[in-house]
Parts: structure tokens; C-alpha cells; sequence
């Protein structure tokens, strides 16, 4: 059997024509849904993701700031830089791009965001809203794999397992929690976890998020598993220097039932996910 291939960037081209008419409705009532994008530092990958996110932002009609500060900025200089665009009326939504330099304390800048305009999800609010159920924003990437999950029809995941490999506050714990609301039993593992194979093999669906190359092999997969791949590593220059998941996309299509491709897959509904949340938050406002 080979998996169906759920496709990210069609997905994501349906979602963001739907939020273009919103955007263009909104805007017709006299408001322009207003993103803010922060960048410290000269990381390469967080450069081209800030860049994504700004085409994406123009593309469905929304206006976009991009602050590139330097690496050396002090946490006091960014913090202040937050206060401004948290009173910012052009601006609904603001994203601090990670990881931010050692110098400067992520959970002191997160927080500093106003949680109204807190479009990742990351502010301890929306985390805590996410967790009693009551989600306000809820962090783009696991957001985005719940719309896939969805698109192949899995709403109500009552009565299946799900696991997630991967506990992280962007990732692991928001998709896990997401999950549990859809009614589906839950395990999260991370590297504590005793034969992770085991606990893997027992989804009916599992997501990646691992931040390991290839790391889940056909034989941690049930047959017909919907597997979705967080993951996005690039390869040294001796492997071939390609971006490629945390599942060994080969071997597993041909055990799962539906897969997420690297690159195609979960990418463009993180950046999805991130115009919704900015369109609700203009909304809102
Ligand atoms: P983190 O490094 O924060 O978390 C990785 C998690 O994997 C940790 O919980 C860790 O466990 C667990 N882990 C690591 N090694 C093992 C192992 N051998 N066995 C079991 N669990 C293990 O990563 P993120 O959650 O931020 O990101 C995960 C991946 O997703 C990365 O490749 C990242 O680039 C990608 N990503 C993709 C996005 C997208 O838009 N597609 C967005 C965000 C991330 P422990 O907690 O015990 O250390």
C-alpha cells in the first residue's frame, strides 16, 4: 500500500483564498489586518522564514512590518520595540521570530507580547486557554497539522490513538493538547520514553516532531497510520544538503495510510495558520 499524500501547499492555497475574501471584507469596513514580523540576529533559516511569512502576509491582502534588529540588541531595546507595536493600532498581530540570541530571555520577550495580539500562541495565556479548552490562539504548526487532519476527514478522533513524539511548548504539547479536545487518546513521548517503537506503532496517528532526519522508520508505523511530519532538517552538504523530515518519507509511504511530505507538507499551513490567527485578531479588534 502506498500513502495517500496530503498536501500541504494545496491546502494551504484553499485556506489563504478563503482568508484573502475575508481580508478584503475587513478592509472594505476600514481595517487592514496589520502583522508584525521581529527578527534578532542573522540566522539564515529564520531569515527565510520571516521572509515566507511577509510574502504570505501581501499576498492575502494584509499589511506587513518587518523590524530586522542586529544581533547585538539588547533584551531591553527588543522589549521596548514589543511595547511599541503592542500599542500599535495598524498592528494586530506581532510574531518574535525564534530562536532569539542567548543574551535575551524568550520567555520574558514572549510574554511581553500583548495576548490579544499574540498570533503564534506562545504568551502563557493562550497557552493556558489552549489547555482548559477554551483556545484563543493556539500555536500555528500544530494548528496547521489539525486543519490536514481535518481535510481528510478526521474530526471527531474519538476512539483513536494519536502520538506525538516530541514535547515541545511550540509543538509537541500544543498538538497534543489539540488532539485530546478532538477526543482522540493521547500519548506524547520524548527522549525519556521507553521503546518508542512500541508506543509509536499503537497510533492511528502519529506526528513528528522530533527535529531528527528520518528518524521514524516504516517499522514504528501501524499500516495505515495517518502520519504527519513536523520535522524540517536540512541534510549536511555530503548528504545532499536537502530539507527532509523527521520520518523516513520513503520507507513509511509505504506502510501509512495518509503522509505529510518534507518539504509540501506542514510548512505552508504553519504559515497559514499564522494569517488566520492575524485575521482573527483584526477581527477581534
Ligand atoms: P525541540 O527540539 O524543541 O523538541 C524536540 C522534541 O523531540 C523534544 O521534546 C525531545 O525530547 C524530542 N526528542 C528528541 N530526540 C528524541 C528521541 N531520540 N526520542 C524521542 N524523542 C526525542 O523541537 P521543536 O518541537 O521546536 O521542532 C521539532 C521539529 O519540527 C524540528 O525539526 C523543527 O525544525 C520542526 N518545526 C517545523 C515547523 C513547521 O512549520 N513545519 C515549525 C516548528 C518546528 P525532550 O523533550 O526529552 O528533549
Amino acid at each position: 500500500m502506498t500513502a495517500i499524500r496530503i498536501d500541504g501547499n494545496a491546502l494551504a492555497a484553499k485556506v489563504r483564498d478563503r482568508i484573502a475574501v475575508e481580508v478584503a471584507a475587513l478592509k472594505a469596513r476600514g481595517v487592514t489586518p496589520g502583522l508584525a514580523v521581529v527578527l534578532v540576529g542573522e540566522d539564515p533559516a529564520s531569515q527565510v522564514y520571516v521572509r515566507n511569512k511577509v510574502a504570505a502576509c501581501a499576498k492575502v491582502g494584509m499589511h506587513s512590518v518587518m523590524h530586522k534588529l542586529p544581533a547585538a540588541t539588547t533584551e531591553a531595546e527588543l522589549l521596548a520595540l514589543i511595547d511599541s507595536l503592542n500599542h500599535d493600532a495598524a498592528i494586530h498581530g506581532i510574531l518574535v521570530q525564534l530562536p532569539l540570541p542567548k543574551h535575551i530571555a524568550e520567555k520574558k520577550v514572549l510574554e511581553a507580547v500583548a495576548a490579544h495580539k499574540d498570533v503564534d500562541g506562545f504568551h502563557a495565556e493562550n497557552v493556558g486557554a489552549l489547555m482548559i479548552g477554551e483556545p484563543r490562539f493556539v500555536s500555528c504548526t500544530p494548528a496547521g497539522c489539525m486543519e490536514m487532519l481535518r481535510d481528510i476527514g478526521m474530526t471527531d478522533l474519538r476512539g483513536k490513538h494519536a502520538v506525538v513524539v516530541g514535547r515541545s511548548n511550540i509543538v509537541g504539547k500544543p498538538m497534543a493538547m489539540l488532539l485530546l479536545h478532538a477526543n482522540a487518546t493521547v500519548t506524547i513521548c520524548h527522549s525519556g520514553t521507553k521503546d518508542l517503537d512500541a508506543q509509536c506503532r499503537q497510533a492511528d496517528i502519529l506526528v513528528a516532531a522530533v527535529g531528527r532526519p528520518r528518524f521514524i522508520k516504516a517499522d514504528m508505523v501501524k499500516p495505515g497510520a495517518v502520519v504527519i511530519d513536523v520535522g524540517i532538517n536540512r541534510l549536511p552538504e555530503s548528504e545532499g544538503g536537502k530539507l527532509v523530515g523527521d520520518v523516513d518519507f520513503d520507507a513509511v509511504n509505504e506502510v501509512a495510510g495518509y503522509l505529510t511530505p518534507v518539504p509540501g507538507g506542514v510548512g505552508p499551513m504553519t504559515i497559514t495558520m499564522l494569517l488566520q490567527n492575524t485575521l482573527v485578531a483584526a477581527n477581534r479588534a
